[in-house]
C-alpha cells in the first residue's frame, strides 16, 4: 500500500444510513463525499448503512489512486501478466480464461488483447442487459464476430423483472440484479466449463471503492465485495431488498430459480481452483483508449445520440434500464451520470475541472424519457407465472408513482425545496477550489 493511504482519513459525521451530513466535493475530480461504493450487494436492504467514498484532506481517495496509477511501472505488471497466462494457456484450444462482459469497449478490450496478443483461448459470457438498446446489441455482434465464444445467460424475464422491480421499491437501485448477475454469475459459469481462471477489466478503486485491494491482481474489480460466500442463509440474504426467505413465502419461488444471483459458496471455489483478476492491474486502462480499440478492430459504434443525464456516447450504453439507473442514484446521493463521466475524463487528463463543471449544470439530473415507456411497461407486475404479486400496491410503473416513490429517497441534506415547490440541490459548490493533484501530498 502507498504511503498516500497512510494519511489520515476526513471525519464526517453521518446519518441514520450512513451518509455524511455535510456535503464536500472532491478538490481535484467532482465527486463529493456522498458517492457509494460498492458492497456486498446481497446483504442490501432498508437498514443497511451505505459506505461511501473516503475522503484525505479534502480529496478522494479515486483521485489518490488515479494518481498512484501513474506512477506504475507497467512493463513490470505485464512481464508478471505473461507468466500467469503461460501457466494457464491451454495448448489444446480448450477455453483457458473467462471474460464476462457486455461487449462494450471494456469488455472487448480485455477479450481482443487476451486472444489476439496473448494467444489466449477465451470463452466470454454475457449477463443479458434487461432491454438491449439497438446500438448494444449491434456492438455485442460486432465483438462476438472478432472470433470469440460467448454465452449469452438470459435470465428469467419474469423473475428478473421481480427483482428489479422488488430492488427499485425497497432499494430505489433498479439495476441490482443486473450488477448481482455479472458479479456471481462468471464463477459458476468458469467451474462448468473446467476454466481456471477469469479476468474482470479495471478496479473500482479507480472509482473510489476501498483500495485495500488495489496492490492485488486478485479479485472481482470490485474490491471490497467478496467473490464467495460461506453458506446461503436465507434469513439474511436479500434480493431485491428483502430476505430470500420472504421471496420464497410471497412469490412461491424456489431457491434454484434464484441461485444465479448469489455468490458461488467459497469451498466450491477453493475446490475449483479458479482464480478471479483483474487485467486493470497488468495493463494500463483507460477508457478512452479501450473505446478507440474497439472501434479499430470491430464493427464497434458510439451511441448514435447522447446519454440522457451526461454528455458522453460511448460509456456503458447497452441497456435501456441504464438511464433511469443513473437518475435513481442521483436522487439518493445528489450524484449523477455526468459527475461520473466528468471525473473520470479529469483522472485521465481528458477535460479541466471548470469543464466538468459546466457540464454539470448542463446536463446533470437531467430525467431520463428516450426509453421510459419500454422500461414502465418491463418494471410494471403482470407476469403470469409469478404468484403474489399484489405485494404491490400498484403494479403498473408511471412517472407519476416514481416521482412519489423517489421523494421517500431524497435525503434532507442534499435536497429542499424551491418557492415554487420544485426539488433543488440544496448545497452549492465553490467553484473556485481548482486543485491539481499532482501538486499535492
Ligand atoms: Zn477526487
Amino acid at each position: 500500500m502507498d504511503e498516500i493511504f497512510d494519511k489520515k482519513e476526513d471525519f464526517f459525521e453521518r446519518n441514520h444510513i450512513g451518509f455524511p451530513k455535510k456535503v464536500i466535493r472532491c478538490k481535484s475530480c467532482l465527486l463529493t463525499n456522498q458517492k457509494m461504493v460498492n458492497s456486498d450487494q446481497y446483504l442490501d436492504n432498508k437498514n443497511t448503512k451505505k459506505e461511501t467514498i473516503k475522503f484525505y484532506d479534502g480529496i478522494c481517495s479515486a483521485c489518490l489512486v488515479n494518481k498512484l496509477k501513474k506512477k506504475i511501472d507497467y512493463k513490470e505488471r505485464e512481464k508478471q501478466l505473461k507468466e500467469i497466462l503461460s501457466k494457464y494457456r491451454s495448448k489444446n484450444g480448450d477455453y483457458d480464461v473467462l471474460i464476462p462482459g457486455s461487449g462494450g469497449k471494456d469488455s472487448f478490450y480485455a477479450s481482443h488483447i487476451l486472444k489476439y496478443k496473448y494467444g489466449m483461448n477465451p470463452l466470454t459470457v454475457t449477463w443479458r442487459p434487461h432491454i438491449y438498446t439497438e446500438w448494444g446489441q449491434h456492438n455485442f455482434e460486432s465483438w462476438i464476430n472478432t472470433g470469440v465464444t460467448n454465452i449469452l445467460y438470459s435470465p428469467n424475464p419474469h423473475i428478473h423483472r421481480l427483482l428489479s422491480r422488488l430492488a427499485l421499491e425497497n432499494l430505489f437501485h433498479p439495476f441490482q440484479t443486473f450488477g448481482l448477475g455479472q458479479q456471481n454469475l462468471p464463477a459458476k459459469i468458469a467451474k462448468k466449463f473446467n476454466i481456471k481462471l477469469i479476468f474482470y477489466g479495471e478496479d473500482s478503486a479507480e472509482y473510489g471503492s476501498d483500495a485495500k485491494n488495489y496492490f492485488s491482481y486478485k479479485g472481482l474489480g470490485a474490491s471490497n465485495v467478496k467473490e464467495a460466500i460461506d453458506e446461503i442463509d436465507e434469513s439474511k440474504i436479500f434480493l431485491g431488498g428483502i430476505t430470500i426467505e420472504e421471496l420464497r413465502e410471497r412469490f412461491d419461488l424456489k431457491i434454484n430459480q434464484l441461485d444465479p444471483y448469489l455468490p458461488i459458496l467459497s469451498e466450491e471455489l477453493e475446490d475449483s481452483k479458479i482464480i478471479i483478476c483483474k487485467l486493470g492491474y497488468f495493463l494500463k486502462w483507460r477508457p478512452q483508449s479501450n473505446y478507440y480499440y474497439a472501434s479499430e478492430n470491430s464493427d464497434f459504434i458510439p451511441a448514435p445520440e447522447r446519454t440522457q443525464g451526461t454528455y458522453t456516447k460511448f460509456n456503458s450504453i447497452d441497456d435501456k434500464l441504464d438511464d433511469l439507473f443513473y437518475w435513481t442514484g442521483f436522487i439518493k446521493s445528489g450524484l449523477g451520470r455526468t459527475t461520473f463521466d466528468a471525473s473520470q475524463d479529469i483522472w485521465n487528463n481528458e477535460i479541466s475541472r471548470n469543464e466538468g463543471l459546466s457540464l454539470i449544470s448542463k446536463y446533470e439530473g437531467e430525467y431520463p424519457d428516450r426509453f421510459e415507456k419500454e422500461v414502465f411497461k418491463y418494471l410494471s407486475m403482470n407476469m403470469e407465472s409469478i404468484k403474489g404479486l399484489d405485494y404491490f400496491k400498484q403494479k403498473d410503473l408511471n412517472r407519476n408513482y416514481l416521482f412519489n416513490l423517489a421523494d421517500n429517497f431524497r435525503q434532507a441534506h442534499i435536497w429542499n425545496k424551491n418557492s415554487i415547490g420544485e426539488w433543488q440541490i440544496s448545497y452549492s459548490d465553490n467553484n473556485e477550489n481548482n486543485f491539481e493533484v499532482s501538486d499535492w501530498g
